[in-house]
């Protein structure tokens, strides 16, 4: 047994204290609702030897931004954000990637902070003892030549094929959310395209951060379109699961023309992925099945694929034209 001490930072200098603690220890880490640390730390993936609870620390407000966007704070819960008005009126693609992930439990005790630190669910990560260069760096892959069904075909290396398995990332994604942080030096935004890292020869390091680096918000910039966008499913059952593919999509059409559109995949990416091959193709371009069609092979053209993922460019493809099918149709998106 592995002795673990506890700290909850709390009191007007509640942030201070945590960023203080963590910051000045590469033994602790911060705990937010609990439902990724814990997991690890049982199964010796993660070996804090001190948990920062961060949950009392004044971060978790939904706030309206003077533009029509939002600032969600770090320790709102996923269910408290799925069933805010302003998100699923504004951005209905962020509300359903929220109710499509876990189970209501589970949303109702993880924060959107440690929703985008979650690690990956390779079972070579989680097992604690095969090859795993983002456990150990060096140490080898053991999904290269294994169970990979679940795996990566985008953004891949010969050092990890580990799916992102966020899925409101895939929404904030697409519509090039800020992610805020804090350390005792001061503020920092990053870009979310900069925040999720590709495996390169490095998988390991998965986010910009620092250790000890506390993110504060998340920032959605006003985009009008996406009150009528979706965030579209695949998984091997209807609840409870993680996406084999996922599309978060939302989309301007003019005159029968596409005037606006963002994509982002979720499930066949090693980070979240923004399909700007597909958004490029479509812009300008009719807004019909074969354009979307067309959209779609063209993001997917640079998939690698093991044996046993090989059908997932083609289920993306077929996802991603029902996505933009249905939100050109008449009538609400399903
Ligand atoms: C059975 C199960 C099924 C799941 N299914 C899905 C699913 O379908 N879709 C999906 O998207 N997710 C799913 N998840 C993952 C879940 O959404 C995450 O575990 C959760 O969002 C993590 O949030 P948390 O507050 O519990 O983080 P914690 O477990 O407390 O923290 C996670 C990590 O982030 C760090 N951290 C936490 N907050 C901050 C912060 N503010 N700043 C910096 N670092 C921080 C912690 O130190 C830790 O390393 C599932 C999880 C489980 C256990």
């Amino acid at each position: 047994m592995r002795p673990i001490s506890y700290l909850r930072a709390e009191g007007t200098d509640a942030v201070d204290s945590a960023l203080r603690a963590v910051g000045g220890d590469p033994g602790s880490d911060f705990l937010a609702g609990g439902t990724t640390e814990v997991d690890l730390l049982r199964q010796n993936v993660l070996g804090p030897r001190r948990l920062v609870d961060i949950n009392r620390l004044p971060l978790a407000d939904i706030e309206d931004l003077p533009d029509g966007g939002l600032r969600i704070g770090a320790l709102a819960r996923m269910s408290e954000v799925a069933s805010s008005p302003a998100v699923q009126e504004r951005f209905p693609l962020v509300s359903r990637a929220l109710v499509l992930g876990a189970s209501a439990q589970l949303r109702h005790m993880a924060s959107m902070g440690g929703n985008m630190m979650q690690r990956v669910r390779c079972g070579y990560y989680r097992d604690g003892e095969s090859p795993c260069n983002k456990r150990e760096p060096g140490a080898g892959c053991a999904a290269l030549a294994g169970v990979s069904r679940n795996h990566a075909v985008l953004g891949t290396s010969e050092h990890c094929i580990a799916t992102h398995p966020s899925d409101v990332a895939v929404p904030l994604v697409a519509l090039d959310a800020r992610i805020h942080t804090r350390t005792l030096e001061g503020e920092h935004t990053y870009a979310i395209d900069d925040f999720f890292l590709e495996p390169g020869d490095a998988p390991h390091r998965e986010h910009p951060l620092t250790h000890g680096e506390l993110i504060t918000a998340i920032e959605v910039p006003a985009l009008p379109m996406a009150r009528r966008s979706l965030y579209l499913k695949v998984r091997d059952r209807e609840s409870y699961e993680f996406a084999l593919v996922s599309v978060a999509a939302a989309i301007e059409v003019r005159d029968g023309k596409v005037s606006g559109v963002r994509i982002a995949l979720g499930g066949v990416g090693t980070r979240p992925w923004r399909a700007r091959r597909a958004e490029d193709a479509l812009v300008g371009g009719p807004a019909t099945t074969k354009s979307f069609d067309l959209a779609a092979r063209a993001e997917l053209a640079v998939a690698r694929t093991t044996p046993m993922n090989a059908f997932k460019p083609e289920l993306a493809r077929r996802t991603l034209v029902r996505a933009l099918e249905t939100l050109t149709a008449d009538g609400s998106p399903s």
